[in-house]
């Protein structure tokens, strides 16, 4: 295996085949819809707290849950959670083999073994064979921070690409003994570059449904960033099956990150608004990012899959928005409504907000042909077009005032 950066046949639409494996009802690989997954961190065997979590993350979400299952009390817990539990949940698994059975009597949907810290041969034949007895998959999730110490040292005391896909390989050897093959691989590290490459890496020499991730990615916005930066890359060569964003936030954060990162691929159907704003420049008409933060506000959680415009000035914001299926536009302190870039109604500017979301729901309800017809598009288009050529006369072609600017440079040079 090279240690040169490889390049890949696939892309974000020719998606590398994998193999399909169901971690509970969801598929997995196989070309399933690319699943999102969170961790709870609640106490598993706080059951009602640990539900609680689970509930919040499947709503903002999240498709597949993992809990620790590190104490017996934790397998206990899993044991109420699961019947519980709107989607399949997995048992995190580290050093202790004997948690993974007692997960996987307490019913869990998948495992999570991490090959660093369970080394022994035998430990981990056990469990695949329980699992591959019981229906459950496993995913072996090699971490760059636990790499068995045997690679590191090989590698020459560092945490490599190579290394990483070894630590897989020789799982998916131990499995293969016992006839398991219910796999899904991970191979996450925090330094992005390097995880990116163990993918790549592995997903030349195995077609095994890939978990991506760029493990303790940290605190937001930083964390959200790299996570981003790692798992993005990856999906637009076409690499990966199911993803989790490691934040140190509220774990619905993850979820929402996961989710939102699919729909803005086009990997994922929208649920909710896809609210877009302009980034404000001197001809805004109203504080954009106060109406912006306000209708995402408002929108929430709603499960209306439109994407909304919030655009600061009449002038250029309906052009530039054109594509959106609805939105704002600020001008004379007034807001001008937009439906797939055609006028539809003007609201006082303190009302715009409470317009997008009425218009909204009545699009998602009734589709964007029916709204335009309820209105006369004529009236908004000549209000709409009284406050573009009022601003223009106030504020002239040109906002920067350039050709000013230009005289006086030509003249100080
Ligand atoms: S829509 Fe208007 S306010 Fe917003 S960036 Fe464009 S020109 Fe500036």
């Amino acid at each position: 295996m090279s240690s040169e950066s490889s390049t890949v046949p696939w892309s974000l639409t020719q998606r590398r085949p994998s193999r399909q494996i169901m971690v509970g009802k969801v598929p997995v690989g196989g070309g399933a819809p690319i699943s999102v997954q969170s961790m709870t961190i609640t106490k598993t065997a706080d059951v009602e707290g640990t539900l609680q979590q689970i509930y919040a993350l499947a709503a903002a979400g999240c498709d597949i849950i993992r809990c620790t299952c590190n104490e017996i009390e934790a397998a206990e817990g899993l044991a109420q959670i699961i019947p519980r539990s709107p989607v399949p949940i997995i048992a995190d698994i580290h050093h202790q083999y004997k948690m993974a059975l007692a997960a996987m009597e307490a019913g869990v949907h998948g495992l999570r073994l991490n090959p660093g810290n369970i080394r022994r041969p035998e430990h981990i034949k056990a469990v695949a064979s329980e699992a591959r007895d019981r229906g459950i998959s496993i995913r072996i999730g090699v971490n760059g921070g636990s790499l068995d110490p045997e690679l590191y040292d090989k590698y020459g005391g560092k945490v490599t690409a190579e290394a990483m896909v070894e630590s897989a390989l020789r799982e998916i050897a131990y499995f293969d003994e016992v006839g398991f093959d219910q796999i899904k691989i991970s191979v996450k590290a925090s330094n992005v570059p390097l995880m990116v490459e163990a993918y790549r890496q592995l997903s030349e020499v195995t077609d095994h449904p890939l978990h991506l991730g760029v493990t303790e990615a940290g605190p937001l916005p930083n964390g959200l960033l790299k996570a981003t930066a790692g798992i993005a890359a990856l999906l637009l060569e076409g690499i990966g099956d199911t993803i989790r964003y490691s934040l140190t936030a509220d774990p619905v954060e993850e979820a929402r990150a996961g989710r939102q990162l699919l729909e803005a691929l086009g990997l994922r159907e929208r649920k909710n608004v896809d609210l877009i704003a302009c980034p404000s420049c001197g001809r805004a008409e109203i504080d954009v990012i106060d109406v912006a933060n306000r209708a995402m506000l408002a929108f929430g959680e709603r499960k209306i899959p439109l994407q909304v415009a919030v655009m600061g000035c009449v002038v250029n914001g309906p052009g530039e928005a054109r594509e959106a299926d609805l939105g704002i536009a600020a001008g004379n302190k007034r807001g001008h409504l937009f439906v797939k870039g055609r006028n539809v109604a003007v609201v006082p500017e303190s009302e715009m907000v409470e317009a997008l979301v009425e218009w909204a729901e009545f699009i998602h309800e009734h589709g964007a042909e029916a709204a335009i017809a309820r209105v006369d598009t004529k009236k908004a288009e000549r209000e709409a077009a009284k406050d573009r050529s009022m601003l223009l006369n106030a504020q002239g072609d040109d906002v920067n005032r350039s050709n000013e600017r230009i005289v006086e440079i030509r003249k100080k040079s």
